[in-house]
C-alpha cells in the first residue's frame, strides 16, 4: 500500500464508514484508520437499533438534513440489496409545553412532516401497551422507525473497500500535523500523508482535535433489553418505537420493538433507555458494568409507561455519547488549518440517523471546500475555543 492519499478518515465507526464510502465512490484515494475491529462495541455505534425520525424536536434546521439522510439510506439499501431502515412509526408523548411535543409540532409544521395527533382514547385503542397520563399529548410519526447501526457501518465499509478505499483496522492514530500542503498522520504502525484529513473519532475526538477537548464531553449511557410479560404484544410489527418525557428524570425515555434475532442479531428483548447525558467518563476507562441503580431506574420507567413490558432483565450494556455544550453536532473545518482538516463530532446521542448524510457532507466539505446542505448552524465558531 502506498502512503499518500487524497484523504484520510480518522475513525471508521458510524460517521467514518459513510465518509470513507462517499470519498472512495467519487474516485478519491482514501485511507480509513480504525483503532478496533469494524464494527465494535467500545464507542457509540453498538446495540442493534437507532431511532430515525424527521419531525426533529431538537431543532427544525435538522429536517432538511434528515430529508437527505432518508434519501441516502434508500440509496445504500438499493445498492447493496439490504434493509437498514425499518419504518415502525414513532409514538411521542409528553406535556403539551414540553420541548419534545412543541419541537415535534414546530418541525412538522415548518417542513410538512407527516405527524398525527392522537387523543388519549385513540392512543389507548391503537397502542394498548402504553399507559400515558391523561394530561399528556400524544403524537405519532408514521415514517419514523429505526436503522440498524452495525449493519449500516459494515455495508458502508464494504462498499468503500469495493470502491478502492484502504481500511486499516486495529491501527490507532496517535497524532497528526499539517506540513504545508499535506497533512501527515502517525499511527501505531506507520506515518501516512494526505491532502485532506477528516476526523470522525467519536468519543475519542477530543484527543485528535486541538482546542476542542472542553467542548466534547463523553458520557456513559445504559441500555436494557428486557423480557416483557407478554412477548408478542411488543414484537416488531405489533409495537412502535417511542419517545416519552415522563418528568421523572431530566431527558426522555425511549424504546424499540423486540427484534427477531434471526434477522437482527442479539441482544434478545425489548430495548429501553434514557436519552440524557449520563456519567462523564474517559472513553479508554469506561465502567461497563451497569449498577443496580441503573437497572432499577429503567425498570421503574418500563413498569410505569409499559405496564406489561417487564418481567425480567435479559441484558444491560453501556454505550458512549459525545456531547457538545448545546447538544448540536460539530460539522466543519477545523479553524486554523486552511481547510485541510474537517471534523464531524459531538453527535450528542442523536447522530446515527444522520450517518448517511454526514458521509456525503464530509466528502463534499473536504474535497470541494463546501456542501450544498445547510450545516451553518453546526459550525465550529459557535464554540469559543483556543484554536
Ligand atoms: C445508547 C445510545 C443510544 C443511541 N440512540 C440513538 C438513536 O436512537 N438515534 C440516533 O440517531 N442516534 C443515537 N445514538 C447516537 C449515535 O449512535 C451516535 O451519535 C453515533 O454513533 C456517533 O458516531 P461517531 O462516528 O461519532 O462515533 P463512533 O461510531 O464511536 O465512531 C468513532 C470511531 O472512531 C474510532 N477512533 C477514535 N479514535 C481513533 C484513533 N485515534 N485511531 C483510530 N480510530 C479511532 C473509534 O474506535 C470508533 O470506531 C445513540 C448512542 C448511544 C450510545
Amino acid at each position: 500500500m502506498k502512503n499518500n492519499f487524497d484523504a484520510i478518515v480518522l475513525g471508521v465507526g458510524s460517521m467514518g464508514s459513510a465518509t470513507s464510502y462517499y470519498l472512495a465512490s467519487r474516485g478519491y484515494s482514501v485511507l480509513g484508520l480504525e483503532q478496533f475491529d469494524i464494527p465494535h462495541d467500545q464507542g457509540s455505534h453498538a446495540g442493534q437499533s437507532r431511532i430515525i425520525r424527521k419531525a426533529y424536536f431538537e431543532h427544525p434546521d435538522y429536517v432538511p438534513l434528515l430529508e437527505r439522510a432518508y434519501e441516502n439510506w434508500k440509496e445504500i439499501e438499493t445498492k447493496t440489496s439490504s434493509q437498514i431502515y425499518f419504518p415502525t412509526g414513532l409514538l411521542y408523548a409528553g406535556k403539551p409545553n414540553d420541548i419534545l411535543i412543541k419541537g415535534v409540532r414546530e418541525s412538522a409544521e415548518k417542513y410538512s412532516v407527516k405527524v398525527e395527533s392522537l387523543s388519549n382514547a385513540q392512543a389507548k385503542d391503537r397502542f394498548p401497551q402504553f399507559k400515558i397520563p391523561e394530561s399528556y399529548e400524544v403524537l405519532f410519526e408514521p415514517d419514523a422507525g429505526f436503522v440498524t447501526p452495525e449493519r449500516a457501518v459494515l455495508l458502508y465499509v464494504e462498499q468503500a473497500i469495493q470502491a478502492g478505499a484502504h481500511i486499516q483496522t486495529k491501527e490507532k492514530a496517535i497524532s497528526w500535523k499539517k506540513e504545508g500542503e499535506i497533512v501527515t498522520v502517525t499511527t501505531t504502525k506507520e506515518t501516512y500523508a494526505c491532502k485532506k484529513l477528516i476526523i470522525t473519532a467519536g468519543p475519542w475526538a477530543s484527543n485528535m482535535i486541538p482546542g476542542f477537548s472542553g467542548q466534547l464531553k463523553v458520557t456513559r449511557q445504559i441500555i436494557a433489553w428486557v423480557n416483557p410479560k407478554v412477548r408478542k404484544d411488543f414484537e416488531l410489527g405489533q409495537f412502535p418505537c417511542w419517545l416519552i418525557d415522563d418528568h421523572t428524570q431530566p431527558g426522555m425515555y425511549y424504546g424499540f420493538p423486540i427484534l427477531p434475532v434471526g434477522k437482527f442479531g442479539g441482544p434478545i428483548g425489548l430495548k429501553v433507555a434514557l436519552h440524557y447525558p449520563g456519567q462523564p467518563t474517559d472513553p479508554d476507562a469506561v465502567n461497563r458494568i451497569p449498577s443496580k441503580n441503573d437497572e432499577r431506574d429503567l425498570i421503574r420507567a418500563i413498569e410505569k409507561l409499559l405496564p406489561e413490558g417487564y418481567s425480567s432483565t435479559h441484558v444491560m450494556k453501556t454505550c458512549l455519547y459525545t456531547n457538545t455544550p448545546d447538544e448540536n453536532f460539530l460539522l466543519d473545518f477545523l479553524p486554523g488549518y486552511n481547510q485541510q482538516v474537517a471534523i464531524a463530532a459531538g453527535f450528542s446521542g442523536h447522530g446515527f440517523k444522520f450517518v448517511s448524510v454526514v458521509g456525503e457532507i464530509m466528502a463534499d466539505l473536504a474535497m470541494n471546500g463546501k456542501t450544498d446542505l445547510p450545516i451553518g448552524f453546526l459550525n465550529a465558531q459557535r464554540f469559543n475555543t483556543s484554536v
